[in-house]
């Protein structure tokens, strides 16, 4: 028996919704994991009762992924703005400069970072017209003796996504993932590392995945600090130390849950139908809602508008706080309206936000 409150429509950018049915599974099996008579979260991470919660998300992650032998995943924690660390730390060399495509706040807050440990530049960049499209890149945009480049694949804050990434041959391309993970199929082969925190749409915060090709880890410097070396990670498959074993088991269940909406195709059409019922609300609007993204650039995943002038909207956001609708603040550094539609948001939610803002612009103009 469930008693989340049904009229109540979660659209926050993270940490956001997750199932009903892994949150009321996680409930059942709270007190009593698999008749252990303890919870998931008293249990030894050197169970072999943990071990299987442990690597059973790690090759459900691999399968839905098809993600290769080429590849190790692992998890860590320190969320996604860590990796921003890590990863210089680890790849870039005194010989070579890393490369970031400029996207949004994360990739500037990743960029930043790399101050720490080496020589950094921006490939290309769309804070010029803030940050409403995703930029071009060409082979002759990056450097081919780079150690990495990096990008954001979607832009939580400004609602703008990669609709396909760009080549870049020999060089690695590192890629933020936290805000898109697992929301439709991609071509892991594509990628020399891949890392999101959980709290978008794997699960719960604390734990952040990173799926790394091994010819890059083989690269990685070694004279860091164990915690902060991905080698460590892998060498003692994500378990040196006590990992977040209550995010992991949460994560592995949000993993079956996809499975069972039919995997990451069927995900994909669910995403693209749910974001469509709001864009068509805007587009349709005569510029009553005006969208901050360029068409060719739009997310699926954080769809940020604004109503017609400050007023109205600050209205808006005030009615549809009373409607149960929660999270449609845009963040605090662009203001506005944003709409997170992840993965477990469901349809009706999406529907019914549509409705709303037909509503109120019928009453409003
Ligand atoms: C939320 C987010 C982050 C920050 O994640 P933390 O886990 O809070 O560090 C980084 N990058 C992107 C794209 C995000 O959406």
């Amino acid at each position: 028996m469930t008693n989340r409150n049904q009229n109540v429509y979660n659209f926050n950018a993270g940490p956001s919704a997750l199932p009903t049915a892994v949150l009321e599974k996680a409930q059942q099996e709270l007190t009593n994991f698999q008749g252990t008579g303890m919870s998931v979260m008293e249990l030894s991470h050197r169970s072999k009762t943990y071990e299987d919660v442990h690597n059973g998300a790690i090759s459900r992650l691999k399968k839905l992924y098809n993600i290769s032998d080429e590849y190790e995943v692992v998890f860590l924690q320190g969320g996604a703005s860590l990796q921003f660390s890590m990863i210089p730390m680890n790849f870039l060399t005194e010989e070579q400069k890393a490369g970031y495509i400029m996207t949004g706040s994360w990739s500037e807050k990743a960029f930043t970072e790399t101050k720490f440990f080496g020589e950094a530049y921006h490939v290309a960049s769309s804070k010029e017209d803030q940050y409403r499209s995703i930029p071009e890149i060409s082979a002759n945009t990056f450097n081919d003796n780079d150690a990495y480049i990096h990008l954001t694949s979607n832009n939580t804050i400004y609602g703008t996504q990669w609709q396909s990434f760009p080549d870049t041959a020999e060089v690695p391309l590192i890629v933020d993932m936290s805000s898109d993970i697992m929301s439709k199929p991609i071509d892991v082969n594509k990628f020399a590392m891949i890392y999101a925190g959980a709290q978008k749409n794997l699960g719960p915060s604390g734990v952040t995945v990173a799926i790394i090709r091994k010819d890059l880890l083989e690269k990685a410097n070694k004279n860091i600090p164990s915690m902060l070396s991905y080698q460590t990670y892998v060498d003692k498959n994500s378990l040196y130390n006590t990992p977040p074993t209550f995010g992991i088991y949460m994560l592995g269940e949000v993993l079956k849950w996809i499975e069972l909406q039919g995997g990451l195709s069927a995900i994909a059409k669910l995403n693209e139908e749910k974001a469509s019922y709001i864009y068509d609300a805007i587009d349709n609007s005569d510029g009553f809602y005006t969208g901050h993204a360029e068409k060719n650039s739009r997310s699926l995943m954080n769809i940020t508008f604004r109503v017609q002038n400050e007023e109205l909207e600050k209205k808006f956001l005030a009615e549809a706080v009373d409607k149960g609708f929660v999270g449609l603040n845009g963040h605090r550094s662009v203001g506005g309206c944003r709409a997170s539609t992840y993965n477990a948001v469901p349809q009706e939610a999406c529907l019914a936000l549509s409705e709303f803002m037909k509503e109120f612009q019928q009453k409003n103009s």
